[in-house]
């Protein structure tokens, strides 16, 4: 079997099947296509192959499209950008696998078949009866004459168009760059179907006329489309054009060693959107599903996948999804943002979406948003994770008490004492920052003979209505003085022990 040759310019496709949203599998062979092209300064390709009207929509399409520009694989030819080789959806190239199909009929290289479903299943009943090696369609109407066949096509009898595998092809060897040399025995091999009934392509021609005409030099796909791939070489050689290199690449098993489906969590891009990882982060994460830079590098920024990446790395087995592993890099890509840029990426965006934040533009308090960003970076996983640990900074006087957090610190003797102290020193702090303020604290617990952690849980909970708060100091200067002072006047009537 020839193989594309490596003169010509790389070329591969990423070509989703609008019919649901983009999962994490599409979405690994979308990465995997794009940093291939990237690292071989060749052309990345989206195609929407629809050509199954009953389960594409327009909707998933455009689903696709944004799932693609948040992973950041800018597309170089395809939907939105155009290119030379369009239209790059399927449902408007109808005519140009017509063409192709008319083309091979015309040169003898395929045929119409006339046979009925009940007929063909009859000869396929009658075959697995004998024990016929050759099982598939038994190509019945290869050798009708092609005038006779002319006219009842012509006179609108139904027919699908078959291919015409020459009876000597013998065995189809295809070199996967991921599984090796896979042979498929010629048997397997049947004239198959390229044109329904119903006038539509099926997939095994459509994408293959579409891959040579856009010159598809390597094509990256799932291998649950490795079978289909003699089929496609057929294809190919019938239409006189250079078989690509096939790259089959596993699958992606959930923590139980299966496929990973919905019943294992999230599984499309956009739930990982909308739960709050960063993008890099998990482009990070699916590059490592089967792909590895070298034995142990696990961050691997989106430059180095688009400079480094090849086929020669990528594992043939099946990848195990791993929340765990994908969490660590989330957190290691928040934790290597500066703070100003957790301010612009992180905190206002989310911040705003959850409506604690009108503005969008937190130039007016930098220094707040620097300060605010330098205590929750480092306690972030999830982008979303800070809006529940800012959102006591935003409920002016009347914070809301974890009642639980109340019962342990508040409602305890001593308390009031500790809170009236602590309004005392913090009435005097100068100037209003962090560092003064945890400096003015120290000494009071042992001043009033308490203990520290008594003094600073009830302070705590009586600034930020819980234990688990960002460091004291920091949330009191975010807070500014007034309005903790005035939520120890607010929590004093809580700080009662309870009668005994
Ligand atoms: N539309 C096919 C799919 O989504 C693409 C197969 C291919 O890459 O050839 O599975």
């Amino acid at each position: 079997m020839s193989s594309s040759d490596s003169t010509r310019p790389v070329r591969v496709r990423f070509a989703p099947s609008p019919t649901g949203k983009l999962h994490v599998g599409g979405a690994r062979t979308a990465i995997y296509n794009w940093a291939f092209a990237r690292a071989n300064h060749g052309t990345f390709i989206l195609r929407i192959d629809d050509t199954d009207p009953t389960r594409s929509t327009e909707e998933n399409t455009q689903v696709i499209l944004r799932a693609m520009r948040w992973l950041g694989l800018d597309w170089d030819e395809g939907p939105l950008v155009g290119g030379d080789f369009g239209p790059y959806k399927q449902t408007d190239r109808l005519s140009i696998y017509r063409e192709a199909a008319e083309r091979l009929w015309a040169e003898g290289k395929a045929y119409p078949c006339f046979c009925t479903p009940e007929k063909l299943a009859e000869d396929k009943r009658a075959a697995q009866e004998r024990h016929d090696p050759f099982q598939g369609y038994q190509r019945t109407c290869r050798d009708l004459d092609p005038a006779e066949a002319r006219r009842r096509v012509e006179a609108g009898e139904p027919y699908t168009l078959r291919i015409k595998v020459p009876l000597d092809r013998g065995d189809v060897l295809v070199h996967d760059a991921v599984h090796g040399d896979v042979r498929f025995d010629a048997k397997e091999l049947d004239d198959f179907i390229i044109f329904r009934s119903d006038g539509t392509p099926t997939y095994n021609f459509a994408t293959v006329v579409d891959d040579a005409m856009m010159g598809i030099t390597h094509v990256i796909r799932g291998d649950d489309h490795l079978s289909n791939t003699p089929r496609q070489i057929m294809v190919y050689e019938a239409l006189g054009a250079p078989v690509p290199t096939f790259a089959h690449i596993s699958m992606i098993l959930g923590p139980d060693g299966k496929k990973l489906s919905k019943r294992h969590g999230a599984t499309s891009v956009e739930e990982y959107r909308d739960a709050g990882y960063l993008s890099d982060a998990f482009v990070n994460y699916l590059a490592l599903l089967g792909w590895a830079l070298d034995g142990d590098t696990t961050i691997v920024p989106r430059d180095v996948l688009a400079s480094s990446f090849s086929l020669d790395h990528v594992s043939k087995n099946p990848a195990t999804f791993d929340t765990k592993k994908l969490d660590w890099i989330q957190q290691r890509y928040v934790q290597a943002m500066s703070d100003e840029e957790f301010v612009f990426e992180v905190l206002m965006p989310e911040l705003v979406e959850a409506g604690l934040e009108r503005e969008a533009d937190p130039a007016h308090r930098k220094s707040w948003y620097l300060l605010l960003a330098s205590v929750l970076k480092p306690r972030t996983t999830l982008t979303h994770d800070v809006v529940e640990k800012a959102r006591f900074l935003y409920e002016g006087d009347e914070v809301t008490f974890d009642e639980k957090s109340v019962r342990k610190n508040l409602a305890k003797e001593g308390a009031a004492e500790a809170l009236e102290a602590a309004r005392e020193a913090l009435s005097a702090v100068e100037p209003w920052e962090h560092a003064a303020i945890d400096a003015a604290l120290e000494p009071v617990p042992e001043r009033l003979g308490t203990n520290k952690r008594k003094f600073f849980g009830a302070l705590r909970v009586a600034e930020c209505g819980n234990q688990v708060s960002p460091p004291l100091g920091e949330s009191l200067e975010l807070l500014g003085r007034a309005t903790a002072l005035a939520r120890i006047e607010r929590a004093l009537p809580l700080a009662q022990a309870p009668e005994a």
